[in-house]
């Protein structure tokens, strides 16, 4: 599964001016179990931005990378994002790799980090999280809430490793990232249309852009729509 490796190399390019703190996963955040509401009374900051996965097969370690500030470092509301980059078990098998992607794509509405209320949906690329005063007084960390999120997507057995990247710092180059969560949806929805449709006529087809610049999708779907 290449086809999110040039997104990848991207966002390196992006964060390299950047500071980094590099964190081990350690001890994770507490999970609430459900969804929590946090009123605006209890709030200590609101961020607003984007999340958003990159699934690849390159060796990617565990890591939780934190450029910025820290949440409890934070006082005022302001930009966000929260990229994790996937290494997930390739065998060459795209419809159990798409399926994957799936699967990790509801990882995160299956974490409930205490005093951390996220929201985003399916449909989109956005993501805002909203920190209560509690979890603040408490310690919560980027490192804490990771390394919960990272044993998340550890519980699917085919994902090998992840690397968490969360971005607070106001240089970061927001536009660029978000245009970064676009693609990477619209490369997503491509290949939700190549591996359920056996329709394979490019003249006509509107995603046709996208499959013009990403290297080996119409094989697959001329692959697909032969089997279909
Ligand atoms: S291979 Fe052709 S028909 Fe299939 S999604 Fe791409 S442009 Fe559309």
């Amino acid at each position: 599964m290449k086809f999110f490796d040039s997104l990848v190399a991207e966002l390196d390019g992006i964060t390299a001016p950047l500071e980094k703190k590099s964190c081990s996963v350690g001890n994770a955040w507490k999970d609430a179990g459900s969804n929590q509401v946090i009123m605006k009374r209890d709030t200590a900051f609101e961020l607003d931005g984007v999340g958003f996965n990159l699934i690849t097969a390159e060796k990617t370690a565990d890591e939780i990378v934190v450029i910025g500030d820290d949440l409890g470092k934070i006082n005022t509301d302001g930009g966000f994002a929260r990229i994790a980059v996937i290494e997930i078990e390739d065998n060459g098998d795209e419809q159990a790799a798409y399926k994957l992607i799936k699967k990790i794509e509801y990882v995160k509405y299956h974490c409930f980090p205490d005093g951390y209320m996220s929201r985003s949906t399916s449909r989109s690329h956005k993501e805002a999280v909203r920190v209560s005063k509690k979890a603040v007084a408490d310690g919560i960390s980027f490192q804490s809430v990771g390394s919960l999120l990272i044993k998340k997507y550890k519980e699917i057995p085919e994902v090998r490793g992840v690397r968490l990247i969360f971005i607070t710092d106001p240089r970061a180059n927001f536009g660029k990232i978000e245009k970064l969560a676009i693609k990477n949806r619209e490369i997503t929805e491509t290949l939700n249309h190549v591996m359920n449709s056996i329709n394979f006529d490019c003249d006509t087809c509107n995603l046709k852009a996208i499959c013009d610049e990403v290297e080996g999708m119409k094989e697959l779907h001329f692959k697909n729509s032969e089997n279909g």
